[in-house]
This record gives C-alpha cells, sequence and structure tokens, in this order.
C-alpha cells in the first residue's frame, strides 16, 4: 500500500512551499468532494522511485483557543489519514502558543510523528531549533523547504522503515516484481518475467466522484448475490480487494466504495475518502473511472484522471448512468466529453448502465487490452527500428546548432511501457518532437489503454 505522508502546522510555516517542492505537480489534486471540507491538497512524490502520497492540510487557524480549534476538522482527518506526519514549525518565529496545541494533540495520537523546523537558511540552526524540544517530540530535523536543504534527508528518513532503502540496495532485480514497481533503468534482459505478468491477476481499481454509480458497478460485475455489508471498523481508508474470475482470467477488482450504507444521511462522507481512491489508483493495473453521465465531467472527474494519468496506470472510462438519457441529450454528452476529454486519446470510453447491466460486461475487453498493452515485451531491435522510422520520417530538429541524434531505444517498464532513447543531446529536445516520438511509438506499437512514457539518456 503506497503510504501517506500529512504535512500539518501553523500557517505560514511552508507546508506548501514543502509540498511543491516534492510533489512537482502543477495539479495536485484537491479535494473538494462533495462532504469533505475543501482546501485539502493531495499530491504524488517520489523517492529513490517509491511513490508515496502528500497531503497538505492547508490552514490551522492559530488564533483561536483549544486543540479543537487550533485544528481545522480537515487537518484532524488528514492525521487520521496519514502513515506518518511531518509537523512543521517555523524555526524563526520559535515555539507559539498554537504549536504547543497541535504538539499536545499529535502525542496523544499513536501516529509516526516527526518535528520539522523549517526556514533555518540563513540563521543559526542549533539555537533556533532549541526552543522546540519543550513540544516533547523528540529529535527536531532542521531544514529549508524553499532551498531543499534538508529536505531529501528528512523524507528518506521518514520513509525508511516503510521503504527499506538500504536493504533494497543491496538487492538484486526481482523478477517477482510487480509490475508497478519494475526499475525502469534495468537492462532489457531483465525484464523476461513478463511472461509472468501475463498470469498474473489483473488488478482492477473502479474509482469515480461519490454517486457515480461504483458500488453499482461493482455488484453489477460480481453477480446480484454478493452480499454488500462490509461492516468493518476502520476500513474507511482501506478498499476491499475482491478476487474474480472471468474467461479464464483472473482479476482482483479493487473496490474503494466498499464501505457500505448503513441507511444514513451521510452515506457519501462514509465511504468517500480521497486517499483510498489515490491508493487504490497506485496499487491497480488498470483503473476504470465512473463518470455520471447525467452530472457531466465535473472538475473533480478531471482531478482524479490528472492523478490517474501522473500514476501512468491503465485507463478504462465508463459512462454510467447512460440509461433513460433521450437520444438529444446523449448527444449532448457525447460532445462534451469530447471536448473535455481531448488531451485523453489513448483510453476507450463505454457507455453503460450499471443499474441494468447494459454495456458492463464489455469493460473488460478493454480492460484486458489495457493491460495487455501495458504489459507487452518489446525488444530492443523493434523499438529501435520504430525509433529509426520516426527519425527518417521527421528529422529532429537543430539544438545550439547541432543536429540532435538518436541512437537506439530499448525497453525501461512495463504499465506505464516506458521507451528509454539514447541518443546525443536528447535531453535538449523541445516538446513537441517528444510528444511525436511518443505518439509514433504508440501507433507502431498499437497501444492502447495505456500511457507510454518515454525518457531519454545521453550518450551510449
Ligand atoms: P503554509 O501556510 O504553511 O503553507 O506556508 P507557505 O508554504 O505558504 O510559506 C509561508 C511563507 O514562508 C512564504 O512566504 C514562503 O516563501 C516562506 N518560506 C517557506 N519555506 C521557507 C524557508 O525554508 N525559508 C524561508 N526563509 N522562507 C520560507
Ligand atoms: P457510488 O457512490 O459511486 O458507489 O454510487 P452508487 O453505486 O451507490 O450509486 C449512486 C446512485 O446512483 C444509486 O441511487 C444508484 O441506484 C444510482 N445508479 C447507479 N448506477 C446507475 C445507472 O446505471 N443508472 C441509473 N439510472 N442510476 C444508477
Amino acid at each position: 500500500m503506497v503510504p501517506v505522508v500529512a504535512l500539518v502546522g501553523r500557517p505560514n510555516v511552508g507546508k506548501s512551499t514543502l509540498f511543491n517542492r516534492l510533489t512537482r505537480t502543477r495539479d495536485a489534486l484537491v479535494a473538494d468532494f462533495p462532504g469533505l471540507t475543501r482546501d485539502r491538497k493531495y499530491g504524488r512524490a517520489e523517492i529513490k522511485g517509491h511513490e508515496y502520497i502528500l497531503i497538505d492540510t492547508g490552514g490551522i487557524d492559530g488564533t483561536e483557543d483549544g486543540v479543537e480549534s487550533f485544528m481545522a476538522e480537515q487537518s484532524l482527518q488528514a492525521i487520521e489519514e496519514a502513515d506518518i506526519v511531518l509537523f512543521l514549525v517555523d524555526a524563526r518565529a520559535g515555539a507559539m502558543p498554537a504549536d504547543h496545541a497541535i504538539a499536545k494533540h499529535l502525542r496523544s495520537r499513536q501516529k509516526a510523528t516527526f518535528l520539522v523546523a523549517n526556514k533555518i537558511d540563513g540563521i543559526d540552526a542549533d539555537s533556533a531549533i532549541s526552543d522546540f524540544y519543550g513540544l516533547g517530540l523528540g529529535e527536531i530535523y532542521p531544514i529549508a523547504a524553499s532551498h531543499g536543504r534538508g529536505v531529501s534527508s528528512l523524507i528518506e528518513t521518514v520513509l525508511d522503515p516503510i521503504f527499506q532503502f538500504d536493504d533494497e540496495q543491496n538487492s538484486d532485480f526481482d523478477g517477482d516484481e510487480q509490475p508497478n514497481n519494475l526499475d525502469p533503468f534495468c537492462d532489457d534482459s531483465e525484464f523476461d518475467n513478463t511472461e509472468s505478468l501475463i498470469n498474473q491477476p489483473i488488478k482492477v481499481a473502479i474509482v469515480g466522484r461519490p454517486n457515480v454509480g461504483k458500488s453499482t458497478l461493482t455488484n453489477r460485475i460480481l453477480g446480484e448475490e454478493r452480499v454488500v455489508v462490509y461492516d468493518m471498523p476502520g476500513t474507511t481508508r482501506d478498499s476491499i480487494y475482491i478476487p474474480m474470475t472471468r474467461d479464464e482470467r483472473e482479476y482482483i477488482l479493487i473496490d474503494t466504495a466498499g464501505v457500505r450504507k448503513r441507511g444514513k444521511v451521510t452515506e457519501t462522507v462514509e465511504k468517500f475518502s480521497v486517499i483510498k481512491t489515490l491508493q487504490a489508483i497506485e496499487d491497480a493495473n488498470v483503473v476504470i473511472l465512473v463518470i455520471d453521465a447525467r452530472e457531466g465531467i465535473s472538475d473533480q472527474d478531471l482531478s482524479l484522471l490528472g492523478f490517474i494519468i501522473n500514476s501512468g496506470r491503465s485507463l478504462v472510462i465508463a459512462v454510467n448512468k447512460w440509461d433513460g438519457l433521450s437520444q438529444d441529450i446523449k448527444e449532448q454528452v457525447k460532445t462534451t466529453l469530447d471536448d473535455r476529454l481531448d488531451f485523453i486519446d489513448f483510453a476507450r470510453v463505454h457507455f453503460i448502465s450499471a443499474l441494468h447491466g447494459s454495456g458492463a460486461g464489455n469493460l473488460f475487453d478493454s480492460i484486458q487490452e489495457a493491460y495487455d498493452c501495458a504489459t507487452r515485451r518489446v525488444n530492443t531491435a523493434l523499438l529501435t527500428k520504430i525509433m529509426q522510422m520516426a527519425q527518417d520520417d521527421h528529422q529532429p530538429p537543430l539544438v545550439k546548432g547541432r543536429r540532435v541524434k538518436l541512437k537506439y531505444a530499448h525497453a525501461g517498464g512495463y504499465n506505464p511501457p516506458i521507451v528509454v532513447i539514447h541518443g546525443n543531446q536528447v535531453e535538449d529536445l523541445p516538446d513537441s518532437y517528444k510528444r511525436y516520438l511518443m505518439n509514433y511509438f504508440r501507433r507502431s506499437l498499437k497501444i492502447m489503454g495505456s500511457p507510454i512514457r518515454i525518457q531519454f539518456k545521453e550518450g551510449n
């Protein structure tokens, strides 16, 4: 399970600065889902090839009294959702009453908490941080988020118990690894294990906003008789993994709508969790994004889509509640979809009714296709040939007066497929040419349902 790191602290201590530095995403997912408080930001971050999810809790209003009011509901919730909490304080401001209140709350939780003193640039760090030992949270990690000082080593330290960086440095490539974790830089010959990927169950996550019909679809796929009561305490954050077989292929459905309704009005709040959704995406091979035809594509759908694309997972889009719509409305919905989804050129779109069952079965053709495309083994000779054809059709531009030369290409990973291109000055290629290459590879390899990535390496 992808770990979750939450940033908490008073306003202005540097949480967003640290968040932006670590995620480098322009399109971090902002949780403005119904039933959840706004202004919590979620982003994907990476350390040494391992992914984690970062939550920026925005402001905790330090002007009020008492822990509960100090800590906005959304911050408290982020702390509960997180595996690790980074509690940021401002090394220049010293320990404030609000810091003490937050510390008190954190001490009462059984969470891995790290006290981080930010803004140590240009000041005497040792004397500045001594003020914070009184918070009773043990060791203090000094950083300067805006300069990046101490940031990598902080993240390495806090995530080491989960990823065990030291151990892995010594271990060889493990043929049993999940496709998502394949080291993108290892040699082509080490990818003979795709055979075994083919025989693994395909992990399919069903995600979407609240009420788009995820659980109806899950039940439809599994058959009506499934008992839909999962009344397990503590599972609000966890998806439910359901093994199933279809046409002799094995799947594991990752059901993000898992915590079921018990006739409560607050049902969407209970069953929808952004973290659960993001973790399900990270853990899946193929994601089915369910969209409600009657609501059109909302910004939330687009945020989720952005997150799925960043994750590199394969994608199938299910436009649900297609039943009972007039022909006019159907045309209208299709036009809007075309407009808003025109940046995704690889995903199949299905129009379905989870309630009545129409179209739901066909999803599996696309799931299968997406998975096969995402994990297919392509050898160096073929990739180099395609690269050469692309280069012959359309020469790379001059960079600094010299023609960029592509030399050869090899596979660098699967799910998503990664093509590594070696050559001279390849890193300086303009984005337009990189996109051209990507599309050329996509078309030549007939990759459908999966994004494809190209990495460039200087020299041989
Ligand atoms: P947030 O409210 O906790 O998210 O804080 P911000 O990230 O918005 O930062 C508040 C202010 O502190 C901004 O003006 C930042 O530029 C500044 N800041 C953040 N990190 C550092 C740092 O490491 N050093 C210095 N000198 N300023 C910083
Ligand atoms: P979830 O929150 O995404 O799991 O959504 P649910 O599966 O709980 O569905 C939300 C509501 O939409 C329920 O009232 C369903 O009966 C309804 N619904 C789900 N799928 C369809 C569909 O294909 N057509 C119609 N008309 N309603 C649907």
